[in-house]
């Protein structure tokens, strides 16, 4: 019998809701507008997090589900959605393990507590070595084989346009090609779009005037959340949006970052600031040595996300760069061309240079080197041994920095996409980032907590559907 649905996103969450369903022998054709797959996992960290793996008792860690649900809960401030993330935690074990099976590279003193983020309290944490790109090798030639035997039917080159909807039930898709528009009817249709965290004017739209750049893979457009909010579906979550401080603009001028070029080092975990903090108006808003990354964030955010590092000669340090991504000589260079970083002999001059109000930054700069004197800084900040006395001067500009959306379609316990008022719209479904990152993490980062409910919510999406699309019928053009 054939059984039909159509998975559109060949990443994360696709590939695995793919292979689950070809492996209970469900037809199913991905629809991918890439010319490859992979999706955010070609730039993505890859960390991911799991209680309960084999890996993780292997080690003698003791962790449940139960204890990573309450952690995310706490670290995303009660703000993600308890259902889902009980889901993806619940199936996270399961994922990890599977991806052992497919010969992941585990290093060996994984699992761990990550500090990049405010940590988690048992050590869950795992990736590889080439980050996101292990993943991509571990499912990917699962996925291919699947494909070459015929189990998959993979459609480069197809980006979904719209959901084909009758009698309110989702019955298939339109998507455009390179030869044209073409239309794929199916029982189930399952979004593995991705984010939206690369589509300038709809982030925008969602959050005016906060600065942010967007770091995500291109391909992350929210095309499969417009073409379900097309036909009715709810969206939540991106009130919930966090920036990551120490974006450093790329592509000047563009709005975007790539954050393996260049990222601001503040995490007090890693290396201890040298530099002070400073807002357009040239005034401190945090200590910089403020250890939870969380109260970093979201000082920043409310400072509209936009900031200078400030420092003198004596801080720059080629062993503890303040930008990951940059030498000394890079940052002098990019200081003396004014390319998102100034240099100047006086204050006030490299403020003007900057863009930073000059009196403001010169009041902030003498209060400063008044707090390393007296050995007590009104922000609390304990390393109080850079006073900015030596010329010349520097400053580097900071925004926010996303890689990720926390606003995404509502779902379901089912993860059957839903209308406003909470009806699923029948025949859709939705894993992965599309259901957005404020459902799995709240507002606030969790590590591991987009890439695992992606692949943990795209493997049961999967076991799911081939349990329900039994009875019916095909994929017909
Ligand atoms: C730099 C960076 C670092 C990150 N680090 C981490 C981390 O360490 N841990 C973590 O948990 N998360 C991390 N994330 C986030 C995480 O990688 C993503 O949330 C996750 O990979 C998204 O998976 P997905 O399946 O939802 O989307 P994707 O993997 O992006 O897949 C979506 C696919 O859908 C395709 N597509 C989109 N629109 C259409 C359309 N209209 N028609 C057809 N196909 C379409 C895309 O081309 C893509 O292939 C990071 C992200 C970035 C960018």
């Amino acid at each position: 019998m054939e059984l039909a649905v159509i998975v559109v996103g060949a990443g994360t969450a696709g590939m695995p809701c793919a292979i689950t369903l070809a492996e209970h022998g469900v037809q199913v054709a991905v629809l991918e507008k890439a010319d490859n797959v992979g999706g955010a996992l070609h730039l993505s960290a890859g960390q991911m997090s799991a209680a309960g793996s084999r890996l993780q008792r292997s080690k003698g860690i003791e962790d449940s589900p139960e204890h990573h649900l309450a952690d995310v809960m706490r670290l995303g401030h009660g703000k993600a959605d308890p259902a889902i993330v009980r889901l993806a935690v619940e199936e996270a074990g399961a994922s990890i393990d599977w991806l052992e099976e497919l010969g992941f590279p585990f290093p060996d003193d994984q699992p761990i507590i990550y500090y990049g983020h405010d940590p988690y309290t048992r050590a869950r944490t795992y990736w590889g070595v080439e980050l996101g790109i292990s993943v991509l090798n571990t499912v990917q030639p699962r996925f291919e084989e699947l494909v070459a035997e015929g189990s998959i039917d993979l459609r480069l080159g197809h980006r979904l346009t719209d959901l084909l909807v009758e009698d309110g039930r989702v019955v298939g898709v339109r998507a455009e090609t390179t030869d044209g528009t073409v239309e794929l009817r199916s029982e189930a249709v399952v979004l593995t779009t991705g984010g939206y965290a690369a589509n300038r004017a709809l982030f925008d739209r969602l959050h005016p005037g906060l600065h942010v750049l967007l770091g995500a893979r291109e391909t992350s457009q929210g095309e499969g959340l417009l073409a379900a909010q097309r036909i009715g579906a709810g969206f939540r979550g991106a009130e919930h949006h966090l920036s990551t401080v120490g974006g450093i603009e790329t592509e000047l001028g563009q709005g975007t970052s790539n954050l393996w070029e260049a990222l601001g080092n503040t995490n007090a975990n890693n290396r201890v600031a040298r530099e002070i903090y400073v807002n357009p108006a040239g005034r401190r808003y945090v200590a910089e040595d403020e250890p939870s990354q969380d109260v970093q964030e979201r000082a920043l955010q409310a400072e509209g996300g936009l900031i200078w590092f400030v420092f003198d000669e004596t801080a720059i340090d080629e062993d503890e760069p303040l930008v990951m991504g940059w030498s000394a000589e890079m940052l002098r260079e990019q200081a003396a061309a004014g390319e998102g970083a100034w240099v100047a002999d006086g204050i006030a001059e490299l403020a003007r240079r900057a863009g930073i109000d000059p009196a403001g930054l010169e009041r902030t700069v003498g209060e400063w080197n008044a707090a390393c004197a007296a050995g007590s800084d009104p922000l609390g900040r304990k390393a109080l041994d850079h006073p900015i006395r030596t010329g010349p001067f520097y400053a580097v500009r900071s925004e926010g920095i996303t890689v990720i959306s926390f606003g995404g379609v509502t779902v379901d316990g089912e993860l059957r996409v839903t209308r406003e008022g909470g009806a699923a719209i029948p025949g859709l479904y939705a894993a992965g980032e599309v259901i957005g990152a404020g459902a799995t993490m709240g507002d606030g980062f969790c590590s591991g907590m987009c890439v695992t409910p992606a692949i943990s919510l795209g493997r049961l999406l999967g076991r799911r559907l081939a349990a329900q699309v039994g009875a019916a019928p095909m994929l017909a053009e």
